[in-house]
C-alpha cells in the first residue's frame, strides 16, 4: 500500500516537492496517523495552517451545514454569509475593510494591486512607474508576480521574464530601505517574521522604526501576515508585539480553519478603496462555504483562548528546547508556537534529523537544509509538548 502510493505520486505527480517518506490517512486534533497505523505528533500543522487541529468537530459540521445550504454561488451576487465573516474579520483585527481570495499568493497578489493602485491614485507616481520594496529571503508565494521578487534562486531560476519595479534591502536593515526609497516609492511588503527563511525575527524595534520610516516618506506599510498571523505567535498579528499597525495585512493559511482555502488582504480605507468593480475579483474568493467556515475558525479561536495558549505554551516549548544544549544547535528562536532549531550549518542534516523526528513519532520539516520548525496546532497541551520535548531532546542529542 505504502509503496503504491510512493509509486503512484513518483509516476503521476509533478515533482515539485520532496516530502518525508510517511503515507498520511487520517488526523485529530494535534495527531497525524499513516497508513500503517502509525500515530505521530504534528509539529508542521500544514505550514501553520492547521492551527485548529485536524478535523475540528465544529469546523467539521460547519462545512457541512453550509454545503448542504450554499457552497457557492459567485460574487456576481450577494450571499448572506460573506459581508458577516468581513465584519467579523476587520472587528477583531481593528481595520476598515477586507477582500477575500483563496490562496496566500493571490491575496499578495491583490496587495501588490493595492499598492499600485494607492501610489497612482494618492501619491501622484507617473504611471508605471511604481516601486515596492521588499526583503531578502522573503517568501510571499509561488506566482511569476511574486518569484519576481524572490532572492531564493530555487523559486526563480528560469521562471523569467521577471516582473519589475521591486527592489530587496537586506532583512532588518533600516537604513538600506531608506537609501531605496524615492518619488516612485509605494509600498514596503515585509514578513514580521520571516518563516519560509526559517522563522527569523528581526533585531528588536526595526518594525516600528520601518513603520515610522514609512509614515515620514508616504509610503505604505504592508505586512505578509499569512503565517505569522491568526494567533501562531501568540497575537492576532504578529506585528503588534512591536506595536505596529500596517497599512494593509495579508493573511491566509490557519484563516480557513485548516480545512478550507481562504486569504485576505484587510487593510485602511484609503487602501482598499484603490478598487472598483472589474478591478479585480476571483470566481472562488469569499464564497459562502469559505466565509462559514472561516468565521467558525475565528470564532472558536477567539473563545477558545488559542492566543493565550499559543503565547503561554510557546514560552514554554521554547524555553525547553533552548535548554536542551547540544553541539548540533547552532540557535534555537521563535514566538508563540512557532519555534525554529537552527542546526549547525556544517552538518546540512535538517532532513536526516526529520527523518529521524519521523521515526520517533513526530512530524515536521526542514526549511533551508538547516533549520527544523516546531508548529504544532496552537490547541497543543502541556503534557503534549513535554512529550515532544522527550523526542526532541534524544533527537538533538543522538
Ligand atoms: C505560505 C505563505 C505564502 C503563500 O501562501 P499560499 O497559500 O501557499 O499561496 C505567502 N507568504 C507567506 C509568508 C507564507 O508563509
Amino acid at each position: 500500500m505504502e509503496q503504491h502510493i510512493k509509486n503512484l505520486d513518483a509516476s503521476y505527480g509533478a515533482q515539485n516537492y520532496h516530502p518525508l517518506p510517511v503515507v498520511l490517512n487520517k488526523g485529530q486534533g494535534v495527531w497525524l496517523w499513516d497508513v500503517n497505523g502509525k500515530k505521530y505528533l504534528d509539529m508542521m500543522s500544514a505550514y501553520s495552517a492547521v492551527s485548529h487541529g485536524h478535523c475540528h468537530p465544529e469546523l467539521i459540521a460547519v462545512m457541512h451545514a453550509q454545503s448542504q445550504k450554499l457552497s457557492m454561488c459567485s460574487r456576481a451576487f450577494y450571499s448572506d454569509t460573506m459581508p458577516i465573516f468581513l465584519e467579523k474579520l476587520c472587528t477583531l483585527l481593528e481595520y476598515d475593510r477586507a477582500l477575500l481570495m483563496n490562496t496566500g499568493a493571490e491575496a499578495v497578489e491583490t496587495a501588490i494591486k493595492a499598492a499600485r493602485r494607492w501610489g497612482y491614485a494618492h501619491k501622484g507616481i507617473a504611471d508605471n512607474k511604481a516601486e515596492i520594496i521588499v526583503f531578502g529571503n522573503n517568501f510571499h508565494g509561488r506566482t511569476v508576480g511574486i518569484v519576481s521578487f524572490s532572492s531564493e534562486q530555487d523559486y526563480r531560476h528560469h521562471f523569467g521574464p521577471y516582473l519589475p519595479g521591486f527592489h530587496i534591502a537586506p532583512f532588518g536593515d533600516l537604513e538600506a530601505v531608506e537609501k531605496l526609497i524615492n518619488k516612485n516609492t509605494c509600498a514596503v511588503l515585509v514578513e514580521p517574521i520571516q518563516g519560509e527563511a526559517g522563522i527569523v525575527l528581526p533585531p528588536s524595534g526595526w518594525l516600528k522604526k520601518l513603520e515610522q520610516l514609512c509614515r515620514a516618506e508616504n509610503v505604505l506599510l504592508i505586512c505578509d501576515e499569512i503565517q505569522s498571523g491568526i494567533g501562531r505567535t501568540g497575537a492576532w498579528l504578529a506585528c503588534s508585539h512591536e506595536d505596529v499597525k500596517p497599512d494593509g495585512v495579508i493573511l491566509g493559511k490557519a484563516l480557513g480553519g485548516g480545512l478550507y482555502p481562504v486569504s485576505a488582504l484587510v487593510g485602511r480605507a484609503a487602501l482598499m478603496d484603490v478598487f472598483n468593480p472589474g478591478s479585480h475579483g476571483s470566481t472562488f474568493g469569499g464564497n459562502p462555504l469559505a466565509c462559514a467556515i472561516a468565521f467558525k475558525a475565528l470564532e472558536i479561536m477567539d473563545r477558545d483562548n488559542y492566543l493565550q495558549n499559543s503565547a503561554a505554551l510557546g514560552e514554554y516549548f521554547l524555553s525547553g528546547i533552548k535548554t536542551i544544549g547540544s553541539s548540533a544547535v547552532r540557535e534555537v528562536r521563535g514566538k508563540g508556537l512557532w519555534i525554529g532549531v537552527d542546526l549547525d550549518p556544517n552538518m546540512k542534516n535538517g532532513r536526516r534529523t526529520c527523518e529521524i523526528l519521523m521515526e520517533r513519532g513526530i512530524l515536521s520539516k526542514e526549511t533551508h537544509e538547516t533549520v527544523v520548525r516546531f508548529a504544532p496546532p496552537l490547541i497543543i497541551t502541556k503534557a503534549e509538548i513535554d512529550y515532544a520535548l522527550v523526542i526532541i531532546e534524544d533527537v538533538l542529542k543522538a
